[in-house]
């Protein structure tokens, strides 16, 4: 199936084109149907399956229908996420899908000044994407009203209720409008999740994926245990393998992916960068080298590669650890497509120990632990990161297990499979 066949509109369609997503995945092409026909949806799927475009695109489209952009613009879409990183994300799609739309979003979180939000707010936004605490605050705050909310979109039910915030949703749910368009989505839909589900949804359709950490069990997959400052020998010395034919490494930041790609270049490994801030012919031109091998390594970030499909990737390389379990699904995922063989490897300082739990979690094994390596990981209490680049964990004063309690061996030699 292609987009073209969900009736979308062009601006939405060429924004999808120019995120290089060729066809829907199985949670967008039974949701935008039904979405744009202005049903409630009960969506059993996670983070990782597409789920994000499957909610964003339709609501742009419902959304541009009838703009109003003589008066100030109202919230009329409303998406309420548990974690600041996933409405930060969320965020980012809306602005993706709907660049050319002319519909304009803002997203608001906690544990960051307000002054930006709320200025953006002043401004006139048509959908507003917010995590509990910071939208009831800013709700209380007079500076959010939602009367105005044609969809509202409740993602990551079950997370919801795992952090505590039920009766946060429930407090919104009294202020929303009762005649709306509502859209549910949750991972997993134990007994309290369908309550509250029959309490936000009218006669919904339900709509079910399978869960993305099933896919990636062909992967074999590897943690080498080390600290921050000795990454990039690392990798350097990982890309010695002659059997690694090409590998896309994963950066947590912009800089980062430049900062890698230039350490490997350095050292003769074809490399180049692909990022947010680069020109579109530039990512273009890269992305193009990666595919027809003339450069052995791509070093992106999550937002950057999103839509990279590449056959034939022999190896993920994860340089920091995704503090989304999720994201690392999806990262692998881009390796062993089609049944093919693939490796995925992450690099793990004492930081990062806490996100390694919750992929495990989440993938439901564990990852086999490289032992014998040159840059073991030494530092095992490191500084705390500065405050606005840590996750939502205070990771960095956890006391972590020294490395060496674990099961190791080196990933190209003959590893197990669990420890
Ligand atoms: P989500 O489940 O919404 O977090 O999406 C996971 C990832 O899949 C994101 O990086 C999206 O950019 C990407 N994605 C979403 N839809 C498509 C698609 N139809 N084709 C390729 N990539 C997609």
């Amino acid at each position: 199936m292609q987009f073209q066949s969900l009736n979308i509109i062009d601006p939405i369609l060429k924004a999808i084109k120019e995120e290089e997503y060729e066809t829907p995945t199985p949670i967008q092409e039974q949701s935008i149907p039904i979405i744009l026909k202005g049903n409630d949806l009960l969506g059993c799927a996670q983070t990782g399956t597409g789920k994000t475009a499957a909610f964003a695109i339709p609501i742009l489209q419902l959304l541009s229908r009838n703009k109003t952009y003589d008066k100030k613009r109202k919230v009329r879409s409303l998406i309420v996420t548990p974690t600041r990183e996933l409405a930060i994300q969320i965020g980012e799609s809306f602005k993706a899908y709907g660049r050319h739309t002319g519909l304009r979003s803002t997203v608001i979180f906690g544990g960051v000044n307000q002054n930006k939000q709320t200025s953006s707010l002043q401004g006139g936004v048509d959908i507003l994407v917010a995590t509990p605490g910071r939208l009831l605050d800013l709700m209380n705050q007079g500076f959010i009203s939602l009367c105005d909310v044609e969809i509202f979109v409740l993602d990551e039910a079950d997370r919801m209720l795992d952090m505590g915030f039920i009766h946060d949703v429930k407090r919104m749910l009294q202020v929303l409008p009762k005649r709306r368009q509502s859209l549910f989505f949750s991972a997993t839909m134990p007994p309290a999740i369908v309550k509250l589900a029959s309490t936000i949804l009218y006669k919904p359709s339900e709509v079910t994926v399978a869960p993305v950490s099933s896919t990636v069990d062909i992967i074999e997959q590897f943690v080498y245990y080390t600290d921050k400052g000795k990454k990039n020998a690392l990798l350097v010395d990982i890309l010695k393998d002659e059997k690694i034919k090409t590998a896309l490494v994963f950066t947590r930041t912009k800089y980062g992916a430049d900062k890698v790609a230039r350490v490997i270049s350095k050292q003769n490994i074809k490399a180049d960068a692909i990022h947010g801030n680069k020109s579109q012919n530039a990512r273009q031109r890269a992305l193009t080298d990666f595919k027809d091998q003339t450069i052995r390594v791509l070093v992106a970030t999550d937002i950057a590669a999103r839509g990279i499909d590449i056959d034939d990737l022999s190896c993920v390389i994860n340089y920091e650890i995704p503090n989304i379990a999720e994201t690392y699904v999806h990262r692998i995922g881009r390796t062993g497509r089609a049944g093919a063989e693939g490796t995925a490897i992450s690099f793990c300082d004492a930081t990062e120990k806490e996100y390694l739990k919750d992929i495990e979690k989440l993938i439901s094994k564990s990852i086999t632990v490289v032992e014998d390596h040159a840059f073991p990981l030494m530092d095992h209490n490191p500084e705390p990161k500065p405050k606005q680049q840590q996750g939502k964990r205070n990771v960095g004063h956890a006391r972590p297990k020294p490395a060496g309690s674990n099961k190791q061996k080196k990933w190209y030699g003959k590893p197990k499979k669990s420890r």
